[in-house]
This record gives C-alpha cells, sequence and structure tokens, in this order.
C-alpha cells in the first residue's frame, strides 16, 4: 500500500492515518478540497516568527546610575 499523497510505502496495520503515511499527507489531502471551500483573498498565509528580545537600545531608566542625589556627610 502506497501513500496516495506522497506514494510512500505504508502499511495499514496500526496506522491511524491510512491509507496515508502520516498524519501530514492526511492532512494534506483534507486541506486539499478544504482550502477550495475556505479559500479567502488576503494574505492569511503568514508564518508566526518567535519574537526575540532583539531590543538592543540603552534603556532610559538608568537605576545603577542614578546618582543625583547631593551627599551631605558631616
Ligand atoms: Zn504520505
Amino acid at each position: 500500500m502506497n501513500c496516495p499523497i506522497c506514494r510512500k510505502a505504508t502499511s495499514w496495520d496500526g496506522n491511524p492515518w491510512r491509507p496515508f503515511c502520516s498524519e501530514r499527507c492526511q492532512l494534506t489531502d483534507l486541506g486539499s478540497w478544504a482550502m477550495e471551500e475556505y479559500r479567502v483573498p488576503g494574505p492569511n498565509l503568514t508564518m508566526e516568527l518567535p519574537s526575540e528580545n532583539a531590543e538592543a537600545v540603552e534603556s532610559p531608566d538608568d537605576e545603577w546610575t542614578g546618582n543625583h542625589g547631593k551627599q551631605s556627610k558631616g
């Protein structure tokens, strides 16, 4: 038995995605017709990139250098 999507040899025994080889191919088959139904005109196929802390700017709140007060000793 070959997967109808990727034509890869797959077994039916204990295969929850049969007749497909994997969940990916099963979703691909489902998506093939689903996309026809739910086809939306717009840039909806954007990949979400992991937001990183790429803020390489100096913080205005310099707590460590807050040495404005006068030191009156004596
Ligand atoms: Zn497959």
